[in-house]
């Protein structure tokens, strides 16, 4: 029997770019979406500084600012927003449901997933503190601000190599730090980063603890072989260990890769109808504020056309 109690015509998961983007443009279509902030409000911008390649704010914004700005512009359309994130879904059947943690259950008929990605950590106090501070996970965003500087990335795939070679645009030296003595990264990738004279490498290691206590002044490195400790001067450490897409609740209900991000074709659809996703979830590759933004819009843009054509 299908559920008979109040039913939203949007229900979004996730408050980062690609969700308040996504709740604007509902909003403005008069779906008085539903928003839940999820387990990271704000999502990876809240735990950014500034962010300069967002168009339309020249001097450029902190990351928490802008989302503050497009959550005020998805309230003033009638999004209602709900904190807490969610433990269980159910896409199987229509409408569909979304538990929270606190207990409610939301009912939806039509979902848009942006629950984002998580940047894998290291786990250390120092590094989550410095976070925004000369720590970061985001070379493309946060690069230009270390010109001259001496640099640390740690990991040994395809990100920390793209994210390495990216940086020696700006800094003096580029040191890579990876656990084992061979990279993961592509063969091209690979290549590229040894001819690069501004790259240096430090194999079986890891970044045991970042020094500083406002700002990123060095890093402490530990050889995992012999054990052996030390110190070295960095203004900067870009940790690029992967990242893990928030999609765990929807496992084996929806089209993900291998990864775990969700499928999407033709703009924003699953391959569940009613169910759509934007942001990072779905995207590897970009990963960026304004592609998720985008996104979002995209998200509420097929969700509208939807229930259109369901007659709602
Ligand atoms: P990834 O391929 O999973 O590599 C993660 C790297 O971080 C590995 O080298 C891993 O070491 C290391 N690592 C993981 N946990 C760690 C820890 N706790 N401490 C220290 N090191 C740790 O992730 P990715 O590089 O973000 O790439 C993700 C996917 O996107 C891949 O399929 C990749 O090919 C793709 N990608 C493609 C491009 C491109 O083609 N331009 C660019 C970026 C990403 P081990 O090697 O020892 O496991």
């Amino acid at each position: 029997m299908s559920y008979s109690g109040d039913v939203r015509d949007v229900v979004i998961l996730g408050s980062g770019c690609a969700g308040l983007t996504a709740a604007v443009y509902a909003a403005r279509a008069n779906l008085k979406p539903l928003l839940v902030d999820g387990h990271e409000a704000g999502g990876q911008l809240s735990l950014t500084t500034d962010v300069e390649n967002f168009p339309g704010f020249p001097e450029g914004i902190l990351g928490p600012h802008l989302i503050e700005h497009i959550r005020k512009q998805a309230a003033r359309f009638g999004t209602e927003f709900l904190a807490g994130s969610a433990t269980a879904a159910n896409l199987k059947e229509r409408p569909f449901a979304l538990t929270l943690d606190h207990g409610r259950t939301l009912h939806g008929r039509t979902l848009i997933i942006a629950s984002g990605a998580s940047a894998r950590m290291l786990g250390l106090e120092s590094e989550r503190r410095l976070l925004g501070h000369g720590v970061s996970t985001c070379a493309t965003c946060d690069g230009f601000f270390f010109k001259g500087k001496e640099l640390f990335v740690v990991g040994g795939g395809d990100s920390a190599i793209e994210e390495g070679t990216f940086l020696t645009k700006f800094a003096q030296q580029v040191t890579i730090v990876h656990r084992r003595d061979t990279l993961r990264a592509t063969k091209i990738m690979q290549d590229r980063a040894f001819k690069n004279p501004k790259i240096r490498f430090i194999w079986d290691s890891t970044i045991e603890e970042v020094l500083g206590s406002t700002s990123v002044q060095g890093v402490r490195i530990q050889n995992l072989k012999t054990g052996a400790l030390t110190e070295m001067k960095a203004d900067g450490v870009f940790v690029a260990i992967g990242h893990v897409p928030n999609t765990k609740i929807f496992a084996g209900q929806i089209d993900m890769d291998q990864a775990g991000y969700i499928v999407t074709k033709g703009g924003s659809r699953t391959n569940v109808p009613g169910v759509f996703a934007a942001g990072d979830c779905q995207d590897h590759v970009y990963r960026q504020a304004i592609t998720a933004a985008g996104s979002g819009c995209m998200a509420a843009i097929d969700a509208e056309r939807f229930l259109e054509a369901e007659g709602h």
